[in-house]
């Protein structure tokens, strides 16, 4: 059916925590809901954006959207690949791209009643999760990690990239007070130069972490490759890739034994497909990642990450906040995160969000 009017409602979510990384800390959570409006059916999409990696907020998101709409409106929405093609016409805007593109499936789910794992080829409804300590008090740090443990997570991802000793100290720290089941990761949000890198890889390479992400700036990739072949801890990268051209780049270096999709760098699933073929042509492992989603960006997420048999996920923004959009947010138990597959997304929206 064809798409007559796209719709947008900005949400602002305080966090139950406050959310530091190497690159800046956040509050709240400023995302925006995308309504992609047809005869019939409404699709719900989020663009969840970040200054930092994409150079997009809400207010760019909003508005951008009717220059996209007014390039796509009146095109059936269930032509997604040919709205990918024709949105790619508006350079960068990811976020605002991934919002649509993620209503567009859910419209499909909801036109053809199916939800949208067997959509993109699977029926497989639950993957676990880890999630995620921000930088903080190194004692708060570990106090945290128990709890997460104790409501059942089995893989923790810890932020570091500010202060070489401090992020030694709490890898550590954490390391001892979980034991030795539980898979650490640690993401250094570019915060490292080359030599603070190798200092932090070899101080924590004997508490057996599963990989690190981003150690050095998104644009270093010579030297993340040197460092990825002297590094006995695998190089995942993030901010590194926002596209199918970056990924090209990555693989021709030899940069990165991992990658970390996140549905708001390439621009929602269509581009996360094609991204994620190449990356397993090239037996690079795949993580999916997130920014600051609420369970709508996240169902989208899990949909993804459950039909390319993603090796890792990291859908975790949703716990960190005060309260959800959705009447029935991603539920997790022991870990494991789990989709509804009613029909699309599987979410129901509050009625203030419709
Ligand atoms: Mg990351």
């Amino acid at each position: 059916m064809k798409i007559k009017e796209i719709k947008v409602q900005e949400i602002k979510i305080p966090l139950k925590r406050k959310f530091i990384i190497a690159s800046g800390a956040s509050e709240y959570s400023n995302n925006v809901l995308i309504k992609v409006i047809t005869e019939e059916f409404v699709g719900y999409g989020e663009s969840s954006p970040s200054l930092h990696v994409l150079g997009e907020n809400a207010g760019t998101v909003q508005s951008i959207m009717p220059v996209l709409f007014e390039k796509i409106k009146n095109v059936d929405s269930n032509n997604i690949r040919e709205i990918s093609r024709i949105l790619k016409k508006v350079p960068n805007n990811q976020s605002a791209k991934a919002g649509i593109d993620i209503a567009l499936y859910d419209l499909l789910g909801k036109e053809t009643n199916t939800a949208l794992n067997k959509i993109l080829g699977t029926s497989q409804i639950s993957k676990e999760t880890d999630i995620t300590i921000g930088i903080m008090d190194n004692n708060e740090a570990t106090v945290l990690a128990k709890e997460y443990v104790k409501e059942g997570f089995k893989a923790l991802k810890i932020k570091v990239g500010t202060n070489l000793r401090e992020d030694i100290e709490r890898v550590n720290k954490i390391r001892d007070a979980v034991g030795n089941k539980i898979e650490l990761r640690v993401d250094a949000n570019q915060g490292y130069n080359y030599q603070e890198a190798k200092e932090f890889i070899k101080a924590i390479e004997k508490f057996d972490i599963a990989f690190i992400e981003q150690p050095l700036p998104y644009y270093a990739l010579e030297k993340i490759a040197e460092l990825r072949v002297w590094s006995n801890i695998p190089i995942m990268l993030d901010e590194s890739l926002k596209s199918i051209r970056d990924l090209y780049e990555i693989i021709k270096m030899k940069a990165a034994d991992m990658i970390n999709i996140k549905l708001m760098k390439t621009s929602g699933i269509t581009d996360a497909l094609s991204i994620s073929d190449l990356a397993r042509a090239y037996d690079l492992k795949i993580m999916v990642g997130c920014m600051s989603e609420t369970s709508l960006g996240i169902a989208a997420g899990m949909h993804f990450a459950l039909a390319i048999e993603a090796d890792y996920i990291d859908l975790d923004s949703h716990f960190n906040l005060q309260y959800d959009i959705a009447k029935n947010p991603i539920k997790n138990h022991m870990g494991e995160n789990y989709v509804d597959t009613s029909k699309g997304l599987g979410i129901e929206l509050k009625e203030e969000y419709l």
